[in-house]
């Protein structure tokens, strides 16, 4: 049978997956529904400033999987990153720096000494623990340690939560976060710096990826969408293509990757009988769903030099401030400043017009009030909210290993990557991780069967 690799998806989970496979001499189709690269993560020009959906950094830096991906296939030069690291708490007492490593934790001027070594007390021996010892923590929640702490450490977690995961403390697995702290730790090749496309738009690491897989006599072809995987006999023999005429059109192929969430594919793109019943309902468990409000704000001055402020304390709604032009100004036309601010909501508020409103509103008051020449140095807003951040929420037990597997036990010539499947990190780093995972899967499968 044909030796096309068929991906379903140009998001970075598919396009991780699809440059790994080229690189390996591997055909590679990628095949994206909508009009743009990228999935989540696909940015646009608005008022001549470039917008992602919402605020996207890469955590770890060069750290990242992102970035071994590219390391590992040699295109590491083509993405230049900004570094994201000039960080700040905002509080009710002022300004405070966000701590780099450990050392900094005593330097914390958000909560008082005592909190500090209570803090470090906890994050040191996490931080030098292994990865494999996380796993024993992955069904206890991060408020297990956090419950007894005094309000100032426990706001502090919050606001670290809120930069590591974009949720609160209370839905985060301990493992989940521990992987993150040693991830952190410099002593341990970490870093816990941040980093964002320099030429603005953070779609440009999936061009990069992308042109890539063209180069490498792949294709990747937008307004394609997969309707149907066809399974017989318990392995993939093609894949249906809607067609907007009318015809679908059947393309045989035994090797088929879906990039985008499980959840949703196993319950869209096959026959009702071809996958467990048991197993497609042990997936629907992790369709979780965290949602944001976010605001892109444009601004005729510079408010603040800062690249990111998290406002810290229950009364602030705005849990993120983020300074988009001063980590690259490409992302706005001269003498315009670009910020976006964002908070976490429930996935019904999403839906909800004049919640969002509110909640809009709300955000320009707080803002207002940390930065008083904002209102009057504000050119235009625009207002979004996303149900979908992460396919799975970083909750006890449905993180690491109790994500979708990388194959369905049983049926041949089928993979899954993306951020609903067996990884660690969030969002974009969890989906190029889940790609390093699988594709060893995929090349092993591919000798056996030639
Ligand atoms: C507002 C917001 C803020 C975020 N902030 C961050 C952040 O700061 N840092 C971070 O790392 N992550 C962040 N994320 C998460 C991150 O964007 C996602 O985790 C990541 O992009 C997921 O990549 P993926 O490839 O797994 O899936 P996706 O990006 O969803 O890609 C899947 C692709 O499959 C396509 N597709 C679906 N069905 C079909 C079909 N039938 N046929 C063909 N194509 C199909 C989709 O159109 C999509 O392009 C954020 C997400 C949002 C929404």
């Amino acid at each position: 049978m044909q030796d096309e690799i068929f991906i379903i998806g140009a998001g970075v989970g598919g396009l991780t997956t699809g440059a790994l496979l080229a690189n390996q001499g591997k055909t590679v189709r990628v095949l994206e529904k909508s009009s743009k690269l990228g999935g989540r993560t696909a940015s646009m020009i608005y008022k001549n400033h470039i917008l992602d959906n919402g605020f996207h950094i890469m955590p770890f830096y060069k750290k990242s999987a992102i970035f071994s991906v590219l390391k590992k296939i040699g295109i590491e030069s083509r993405l230049k990153l900004a570094k994201v690291d000039d960080i700040a708490f905002h509080s009710d007492t002022g300004f405070h720096k966000y701590p780099k490593g450990m050392g900094d934790l005593l330097q914390l001027s958000l909560i008082p000494l005592k909190s500090r070594i209570r803090l470090l007390k906890l994050l040191l021996p996490m931080a030098f623990t292994s990865i494999e010892k996380t796993e024993e923590w992955d069904e206890k929640s991060l408020t297990e340690i956090t419950e007894k702490l005094d309000p100032d450490t426990k706001a502090f977690f919050e606001a670290v939560c809120m930069l590591a995961f974009a949720d609160t403390a209370d839905h985060i697995s301990l493992g989940e976060f521990a992987r993150t702290i040693i991830r952190a730790n410099p002593f341990k090749g970490g870093t816990s710096e941040f980093a964002y496309p320099d030429d603005g738009g953070y779609d440009s690491i999936s061009k990069v990826l992308s042109d890539y897989i063209v180069e490498k006599n792949g294709t990747v072809e937008t307004k394609q969408k997969v309707k149907k995987i066809v399974i017989e006999n318990s392995k993939v023999v093609g894949i249906v293509l809607e067609n907007i005429q009318g015809d679908d059109e059947f393309i045989p192929t035994d090797c088929v990757v879906v990039s985008y969430p499980a959840y949703m594919a196993l319950n869209q793109l096959f026959d009702k009988d071809a996958i467990d019943r048991n197993f497609v309902e042990k997936i629907n468990r992790l369709d979780k769903k965290t949602a944001v409000v976010e605001v892109h704000f444009a601004l005729n001055s510079k408010i603040d030099n800062r690249q990111v402020v998290f406002p810290v304390g229950d009364h602030y709604a705005t849990k993120g401030i983020f300074f988009i032009s001063n980590i690259t100004p490409s992302v706005s036309p001269p003498g315009e400043h670009l910020i976006i601010a964002g908070t976490p909501v429930d996935s019904s508020v999403a839906d909800d017009s004049k919640k969002i409103k509110q909640i809009v509103q709300l955000m320009k008051e707080e803002i207002s009030s940390i930065y008083p020449n904002f209102n009057s140095s504000l050119l235009w807003e625009r207002p979004m909210a996303w149900k979908l951040v992460e396919s799975v929420v970083k909750e006890p037990g449905m993180v690491w290993k109790s994500k979708m597997p990388h194959q369905i036990p049983g049926i041949e010539g089928l993979f899954f990557v993306g951020d609903s499947t067996v990884s660690y990190g969030i969002g974009t780093d969890s989906a190029a991780h889940s790609s390093i995972l699988c594709q060893p899967k995929i090349e092993s499968y591919l000798k056996i069967k030639n």
